[in-house]
This record gives C-alpha cells, sequence and structure tokens, in this order.
C-alpha cells in the first residue's frame, strides 16, 4: 500500500520546510517531496532581505513599529495593487518570523534592523538579513528541518518530482504522484497538498508566456521552473499577477543573448550608497532616467518601460581612474580580462567607436554625451535633473557596460484565499489543495512595486503558519 499522509509539502525550500518543521511539530504526518537533491532551494541564492514589524531585535534597539505601520507601508509602496488580506496576514506574522530566526541563532548582520534602498524604501528601520544572505537563514532552519525529518511521522524524498495531482470527483485533491530519479512513479495519498515549488524565475518559456510575453534576465535558480504553478493550474486554479511585473534595477548579464545575471557580481546603482558617475544611456544612445534619482522605484519603472529593459552605463578613462568602484564584487583581474573579452564590456577610443560596439547610432550618442557635458561645464541643470555628476564624459578612452533589469521573483502565482487555500475563477476553494511562498507569484504581497523583504519573510511566516494550522494550531492565536 501506498504511503498515506495529513500533509505533502510539495518542495524544501524556504517556504515549505518551515511548513514541514510545524506540521510535524503539532503531530500531523507529514511527507516532503523535493526535485533537488538538495534543500533548502532559492536560500542558496537568496540575499534573504527579511522585513518584519514588532521583532525583538526592533524593540531593543529602541525602534517603535507594528504590523499596521508595515502593512501601511506596504501598501503606499505598491500603490495599493498587493491583496491587502494577505498581506496583513503576513505582516501580523512578520516579527514573530524574525523573533523564531533569533532564538534559532540567527547571525543577523549588526547593522540591522536597517532602512534599505535597494528596493524602494520603508519609512522605518524594518528590515533584515545574515551576515551570509540566504545562508545564514538555511544555516538554523536546516538542523530544525532535519530533526522534523527524522521524526517517525515525517519523510522526506529528495531527487523526487511531484508531477500530478490526484482529485476526487468533485474536484478536491486528495493526493499527489511522485517521479523518482529512475523514472518510476508512486501516488502519496493526502488530506492537504501543499505547493510550496517558488517561482518561475529559472525557467525563460514560461517567464515570456506567464509574464507579458517578456524575456527572462535572470538571478533565479534552474530550479525555479514553474512547474508547482502550472500542477495547481491543472487542478483549476487561477494565475494572477504578470502584468504587475517590475524588473530589479540592474545586473550584468554573464554573456550577450544569455538569461543568467551576474547576481554575485552586481554593479553599484543604489545612490544612497554611491552616487552615479556614469550616464545611463539606452539601446538608442539616449538618457531615460535622471540616474541619481532617490526612488528606486522610479528608475525600475523607467526601466520597465524599455522595449528590451536594457541599459548601458558610459563613461570614460578619468570616471574609471577616480570614481568609487562601479563593480565593487570584481576582482582586478576579473575586471582586466571582462575588458578583454567579455561581451558586455565595451571599450573603444571614440565615443563614434563605442556607439558602433554597442549598436547604437554614433549621432545620437554623442548628443546624449555632449548635453550631459555642456550642461555640466557651464553650470546649467542636467537636462534630467540629476545632482550627482562629479566630471564630464571627455577623457578616451570610453567604456560602457550592458546592465539589464533582472528577475529576483517572478509576479505571476496562483490565486489563494486567506487561508492560503487555491481557489478557482469563481473563488470557491480547491478543497485540500494550498499554496505558499513564490508559487503565490510576488505580486500577491507586493502588487506593481517590489516591496523589500516581502517574499522571504512571508515564504518562512506562511510556512509555519499553514503547517501549524493543518496539524490543528494556530500561530498567531498562540502568540
Ligand atoms: C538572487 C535572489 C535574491 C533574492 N533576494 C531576496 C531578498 O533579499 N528578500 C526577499 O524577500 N526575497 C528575495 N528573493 C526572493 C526569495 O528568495 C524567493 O521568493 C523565496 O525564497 C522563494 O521561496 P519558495 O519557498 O517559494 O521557493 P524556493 O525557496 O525556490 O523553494 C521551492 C522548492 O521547490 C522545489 N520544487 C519545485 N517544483 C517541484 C516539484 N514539482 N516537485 C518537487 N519539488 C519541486 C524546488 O526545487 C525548490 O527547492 C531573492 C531571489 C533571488 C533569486
Amino acid at each position: 500500500m501506498g504511503l498515506s499522509v495529513d500533509v505533502a509539502i510539495v518542495g524544501a525550500g524556504t517556504a515549505g520546510m518551515p511548513c514541514a518543521i510545524e506540521a510535524v511539530r503539532a503531530g500531523a504526518k507529514v511527507a516532503v517531496i523535493e526535485q533537488a537533491e538538495r534543500i533548502g532551494g532559492a536560500l542558496h541564492v537568496s540575499a534573504a532581505q527579511m522585513s518584519g514589524a514588532g521583532a525583538k531585535r526592533q524593540k531593543s534597539r529602541g525602534i517603535a513599529d507594528d504590523w499596521r505601520t508595515h502593512l501601511d507601508d506596504v501598501l503606499r509602496i505598491s500603490r495599493g495593487t498587493c491583496q491587502a488580506d494577505l498581506v496583513e496576514l503576513a505582516t501580523q506574522l512578520g516579527g514573530s518570523t524574525i523573533d523564531w530566526l533569533e532564538e534559532a541563532g540567527f547571525e543577523f548582520d549588526p547593522v540591522t534592523p536597517a532602512i534599505l534602498h535597494f528596493h524602494e524604501a520603508y519609512r522605518t528601520a524594518r528590515t533584515f538579513w545574515g551576515v551570509a544572505g540566504g545562508r545564514s537563514v538555511l544555516k538554523v532552519v536546516k538542523p530544525l528541518f532535519d530533526s522534523a525529518m527524522a521524526q517517525p511521522n515525517a519523510t522526506l524524498l529528495l531527487n523526487s518530482e511531484v508531477v500530478a495531482l490526484r482529485q476526487a470527483k468533485d474536484g478536491a485533491v486528495t493526493g499527489i504522484v511522485v517521479r523518482g530519479k529512475d523514472g518510476a512513479e508512486q501516488t502519496i495519498t493526502a488530506k492537504h497538498v501543499v505547493l510550496a515549488t517558488g517561482g518561475y524565475g529559472g525557467n525563460a518559456e514560461r517567464f515570456a508566456r506567464w509574464t507579458g510575453g517578456r524575456k527572462l534576465h535572470t538571478a533565479a535558480l534552474p530550479t525555479a521552473t514553474g512547474a508547482g504553478i502550472e500542477l495547481g493550474l491543472a487542478a483549476g486554479g487561477v494565475l494572477r499577477g504578470g502584468e504587475h511585473y517590475l524588473p530589479t534595477f540592474a545586473g550584468i548579464p554573464a554573456q550577450s543573448g544569455g538569461h543568467q545575471i551576474l547576481w554575485d557580481q552586481l554593479p553599484s546603482l543604489t545612490p544612497q550608497v554611491r552616487a552615479p558617475w556614469e550616464v545611463f544611456v539606452t539601446s538608442q544612445g539616449k538618457r531615460f532616467v535622471r540616474e541619481d534619482v532617490d526612488s528606486v522605484d522610479a528608475r525600475e519603472r523607467a526601466l520597465n518601460a524599455l522595449p528590451d529593459a536594457l541599459f548601458w552605463a558610459v563613461f570614460d578613462a578619468r570616471i574609471w581612474r577616480e570614481a568609487p568602484p562601479l563593480l565593487p564584487g570584481w576582482k582586478a583581474d576579473e575586471l582586466a580580462a571582462a575588458w578583454q573579452s567579455h561581451e558586455n564590456f565595451v571599450i573603444a577610443p571614440t565615443l563614434e567607436d563605442l556607439a558602433k560596439r554597442i549598436g547604437c547610432d554614433a549621432a545620437t550618442l554623442n548628443a546624449t554625451i555632449a548635453g550631459y557635458n555642456d550642461a555640466l561645464r557651464s553650470g546649467k541643470p542636467d537636462p534630467l535633473g540629476r545632482e550627482s555628476r562629479p566630471l564630464p564624459i571627455a577623457e578616451a578612452p570610453f567604456r560602457a557596460i550592458r546592465m539589464h533589469g533582472m528577475v529576483l521573483k517572478t509576479p505571476s502565482g496562483l490565486t489563494v484565499d486567506r487561508a492560503l487555500r487555491v481557489v478557482r475563477a469563481d473563488g470557491s476553494p480547491i478543497h485540500g489543495l494550498y499554496a505558499i511562498g513564490e508559487a503565490l507569484g510576488g505580486a500577491t504581497l507586493s502588487g506593481n512595486a517590489f516591496v523589500g523583504g516581502m517574499s522571504v519573510t512571508p515564504a518562512l511566516g506562511f510556512g509555519r503558519w499553514l503547517g501549524a494550522k493543518l496539524a490543528g494550531r494556530d500561530l498567531l492565536e498562540a502568540a
């Protein structure tokens, strides 16, 4: 006879692990199925900047905050385009999620909580991160997960992909079909099936299909396939959120034509950290945004309006010599090699040659740079209102680096109700089927903006809350 459980959790990543930990702790019989050979999902690469209000660490630093203020801030940044009832739940769980990590020995970056400017800034210092990004989260969650999986009421299947959901005649989900590495399939019967399968930022075809035909430029792992979302749709679920896509500002593609962004080697583009010395031009050679505008949301929207969401950072020999590093994550030998042979690093003796190499019209690029230089030299305001303009772009050789808006999390996902039940188009729940984490779609909690920390914290928080709930315990009532 096949395995029969109370809760089958598909995906042992950011959301799936805490879901399993709490469900096992509360006594449910649990199976966790993970397609990869390792657990952890996106935590292996995520910066895991997490937002949570009312955490003990915030209180101990005298920062007054609560979930309602956090909720208001999310509604402000997302311009009311998120799913407010779920953001309410996420913000209610945020502080206790941070406390849970702290109790498990999480190594906070000492500067946290902080106001972060990589995404649109909150009004209060409520963003936390670890000394090693997502790996700091994994370091404390993994032992809890391992010990849960060692309990007699738990089963963990690695290298095992869930390829179908089993449904009763009335549509209720009753189990899953699991395919092992050897191709053999087994059915696991489950009272509740939780899709914790992540987003689709590793799959260019689904990204185009679910995100308005866009081309993928991504820092996500290949395991972010979107296959779990597809399972929910096949069971009667509804996709939403793709219209809310906003690229993150910005990264260097590993190679032209490829979709991977060099995530560990991001350029320093946050004006609050490093004021820009370079000029950003489109593929046509025109400026498209005030490079030092405070709001990253404004920069991301300007980038999103470009059909290819790409720009070139253009500068000259003197800026390269004198400016603080634009590429702090690059070693000297890596940079030297990039300028010699990386197709996204262009160096040329004249602006005309530079234009030719980056594929834009030389007269247009010349006019753009002349407009910038002339205003600077004559003490007139910058044409786009920029304030940081330390030097003109005048000394050969000229340089340009190609940068793209990038995917960290994908916007589309399964529509759920406040109980995290996957719902049909008419709003009725598909009994027995739940979704958490990025499978909900990043836009659910961020709307048409990128709200900092509103992926990892809710993935952990919803995971814990749902795992306990499916085993008969409400963490919010218990608090
Ligand atoms: C580079 C990068 C930086 C980021 N930085 C931040 C940040 O600072 N703050 C923030 O809040 N968010 C950030 N994010 C987003 C955030 O990390 C993710 O949204 C979140 O971790 C996703 O959690 P998840 O549990 O939904 O998915 P994952 O953690 O990806 O877990 C999903 C798991 O499901 C497995 N799986 C998928 N399909 C199947 C299947 N059919 N059968 C079995 N297993 C399956 C996968 O292998 C994977 O292990 C970042 C993302 C990236 C890529």
